[in-house]
């Protein structure tokens, strides 16, 4: 078994210096009232451009981020890579509406394409749909409402931007991961990554769709595209995650009177993202994973699936993933024993940014919150080097 407590092979690469600044930044987001203030200054400063992204670039985004532009990120892909750490850079920014901002996300993405092309430093690229397309056209393919004129001609740009993109991760051969969002746009996701499944997934899987099993209905999502696949012959790429918008689902839910869409505990949300493991490792032959989560438990649990089917530590269809300035207890110890992993880079402008650092800062406010590991993991390596 990997030993997550392992902070040695964690902080390997983290100077005294870069731990006390984690533990500053961890010790201030962790302070309820301090996370809340912090959280709220920096949507002012997003709202009213107030100019302190100087502090912030210096700070918060320094540790959950790789730069603000790919040449800017290359310090952090080289470092994780020198401990074996893969990195999967993604454009950050987030709530685009216009054309232009489509066309800049697109043509990120060609950058980072052309940047991981024969770089094992970076295996897999990574889109947010709506970064692509108004949220609003995906919510009326959600719906099965008709578009309009004009939305149609977006989404047939949006939809040959995607195509563009694939096509080009498959002359280098590099895997494209489709991010998960809200439930009332998901089905629309579903319905387009699933299509792009169908058209790249031939022969190896070059497009993965991604399940968040806080969701009551992923496993059996999960089995029926098993069956599709299985009887249409096409490959499957998952990445499991828990889920990003968990408050937000139950609320819109309770508003709009419908059943929710998410477990209410979160002992049935870690069942599934098991479970999920489960049936994907079972089905090995069809499916490629990516298995995205800072849960120790889960992750042990995917090591013991990986020696129970007999397959290597490195089999190329495994994955796991954290995200960057996070649980680097387990991306560092899994590395070292071999496994594939690698980390989420987020980079960016600053004030692009921002509402990604706002959801790391506000993380740590449900009970289940990850900054509460992260402090202990530092506060237990500093300790144990103050010990010699
Ligand atoms: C590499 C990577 C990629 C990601 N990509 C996406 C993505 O595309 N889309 C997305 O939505 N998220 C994504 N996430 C975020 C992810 O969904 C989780 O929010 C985050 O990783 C925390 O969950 P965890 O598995 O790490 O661990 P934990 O800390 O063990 O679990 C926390 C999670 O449990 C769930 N939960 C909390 N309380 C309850 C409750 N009362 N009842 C039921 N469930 C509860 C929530 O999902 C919460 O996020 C990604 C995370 C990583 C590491």
């Amino acid at each position: 078994m990997v030993d997550f407590k392992n902070n040695i092979h964690a902080f390997e690469d983290k100077s005294n210096t870069d731990l006390f600044r984690a533990w500053i930044l961890f010790k201030t987001i962790s302070n309820p009232i301090i996370s809340k203030i912090l959280t709220k200054l920096l949507q002012i400063a997003l709202l009213f451009h107030l100019p302190i992204t100087f502090l912030i670039k210096i700070s918060i985004f320094k540790h959950f981020c790789g730069g603000e532009n790919i040449e800017e990120c290359k310090k952090t892909i080289d470092k994780l890579w020198d401990s074996r750490i893969g990195s999967i850079l993604d454009y950050s920014a987030e709530g685009k509406e216009s054309e232009n901002d489509f066309k800049q996300v697109y043509e990120q993405g060609m950058k980072i394409l052309e940047t991981s092309k024969n770089n094992e430093k970076i295996p897999f690229i990574v889109f947010k749909l709506t970064g692509l397309i108004q949220f609003k056209i995906l919510h009326k393919i959600n719906n099965n409402q008709m578009l309009n004129d004009e939305e149609q001609k977006i989404y047939n740009s949006f939809i040959n931007r995607i195509n563009l993109i694939c096509e080009q991760a498959q002359i280098i051969n590099t895997p494209v991961f489709i991010d998960a969002e809200e439930s009332w746009i998901q089905g629309a996701i579903d319905k387009i990554v699933l299509a792009l499944m169908k058209k790249y997934n031939q022969k190896q899987v070059l497009v993965y769709n991604t399940l968040q099993m806080y969701r009551n209905d992923r496993l059996m999502y999960l089995d029926k595209i098993i069956d599709t696949a299985r009887r249409e012959r096409f490959k499957l790429g998952f990445k499991l995650v828990r889920g990003a918008y968990h408050e937000k689902e139950i609320e819109r839910a309770k508003e709009k009177g419908y059943k929710i869409p998410v477990h209410l505990k979160k002992g049935d949300t870690d069942k599934d993202f098991n479970k999920s493991l489960e049936i994907c490792l079972n089905n090995i032959d069809l499916i490629s994973i990516c298995s995205g989560t800072h849960n120790i438990k889960s992750s042990e649990y995917l090591i013991s699936l990986i020696k129970e089917k007999g397959l290597e530590n490195n089999d190329k269809r495994i994955f796991s993933s954290q995200l960057l300035g996070m649980s680097d207890n387990i991306s560092y110890n899994l590395a070292k024993e071999g496994y594939n992993v690698s980390k989420y880079v987020p980079y960016g402008p600053v004030r692009e940014v921002i509402p990604y650092l706002i959801r790391r800062a506000e993380e740590n406010r449900s009970i289940t919150g990850q900054m509460g590991r992260e402090l202990q993991n530092i506060i237990t390596e500093q300790n144990r080097r103050k010990r010699g």
